[in-house]
């Protein structure tokens, strides 16, 4: 059984500073290996970082309506019965992203704020700034608000499809992207730039390679990489190969919409 410490030890070999702001993301698949489960794991995290972002995803707060924009993987209309069960989107709100345990648990800890998007909410602590800079417009918001600013990103036995910054990354590079909407405490919202695909993403750990930390944590890899480095990288190869980072799933409906999104603005 692990303990405390051996997540802090992990922590500690990722080469965390306290005082950088930090995306943790945390896997569940750790919470019945660790002695105290996902508390110990999360004291292990607070008690190694000061300034942490956690995601708070809500897709139940998502509605289909009548119309909207094409090529957007929506059949418009086909939600007049699941749009009465979506939930409307408060600070309270529980997540219902896969995966969601720890950060659940964080989300009822003292001071930790919360960003409004109604889908990609990221929970905060020490971090409000960027919690503010995340928006409906601009659902990447809070990363460009940590550019330039030693942030890291930590990834505890997650798979790199976990990393949100890298569809800041597609944004940045002008890949397709898509619309969705939500309910609000203020009514139905159009949420912009909703993210593709994350099934690729893992791509990204070749080109990052000596730039990133790994350790274990009983076989599970655990990653961290600065974000600087994280969007420079990602971007940089969007530039060259805009098929990059996309999945190996023929079927994917959303890489394919996006290859052929190229294919258009190439032609
Ligand atoms: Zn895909």
């Amino acid at each position: 059984m692990l303990q405390y410490r051996d997540i802090k030890t992990a922590l500690q070999d990722l080469c965390i500073e306290r005082s950088d702001p930090t995306i943790v993301y945390a896997s569940s698949q750790l919470i019945p290996q660790v002695r105290g489960g996902a508390q110990t794991i999360l004291g292990a995290i607070l008690g190694s970082i000061d300034n942490i972002l956690m995601p708070s995803f809500t897709y139940r707060t998502m509605v289909i309506p009548e119309f909207g924009p094409p090529d957007n993987l929506i059949n418009y209309g086909s939600g007049r019965i699941s749009n009465l069960d979506a939930a409307i989107f408060t600070p309270e709100l529980p997540a219902d992203f896969a995966d969601s345990q720890i950060s659940e648990i964080f989300r009822n800890y003292p001071d930790v704020s919360r960003s409004a998007h109604p889908i990609f909410s990221f929970l905060g602590l020490g971090l409000d700034s960027a919690l503010i800079s995340q928006t409906i417009s601009d659902p990447y918001g809070h990363i460009r608000f940590l550019q330039g600013k030693d942030a890291k990103i930590v990834l505890l036995a997650k798979d790199p499809s976990a990393l949100f910054s890298l569809h800041f990354c597609e944004q940045v590079s002008g890949r397709k992207q898509f619309v969705r909407w939500a309910i609000t405490q203020d009514g139905i919202k159009e949420c912009p730039h909703f993210p593709g695909c994350p099934r690729g993403f893992h791509k990204i750990l070749y080109q990052l390679d000596a730039d990133m930390k790994k350790t274990q944590i009983v076989g599970d890899p655990c990653y961290s990489v600065s974000l600087d480095h994280l969007v420079s990288t990602a971007v940089a190869l969007l530039s060259t190969d805009p098929y990059a980072l996309l999945c190996n799933d023929l079927h994917c409906e959303k890489c394919n919409a996006i290859r052929r999104d190229i294919r258009q603005k190439v032609g």
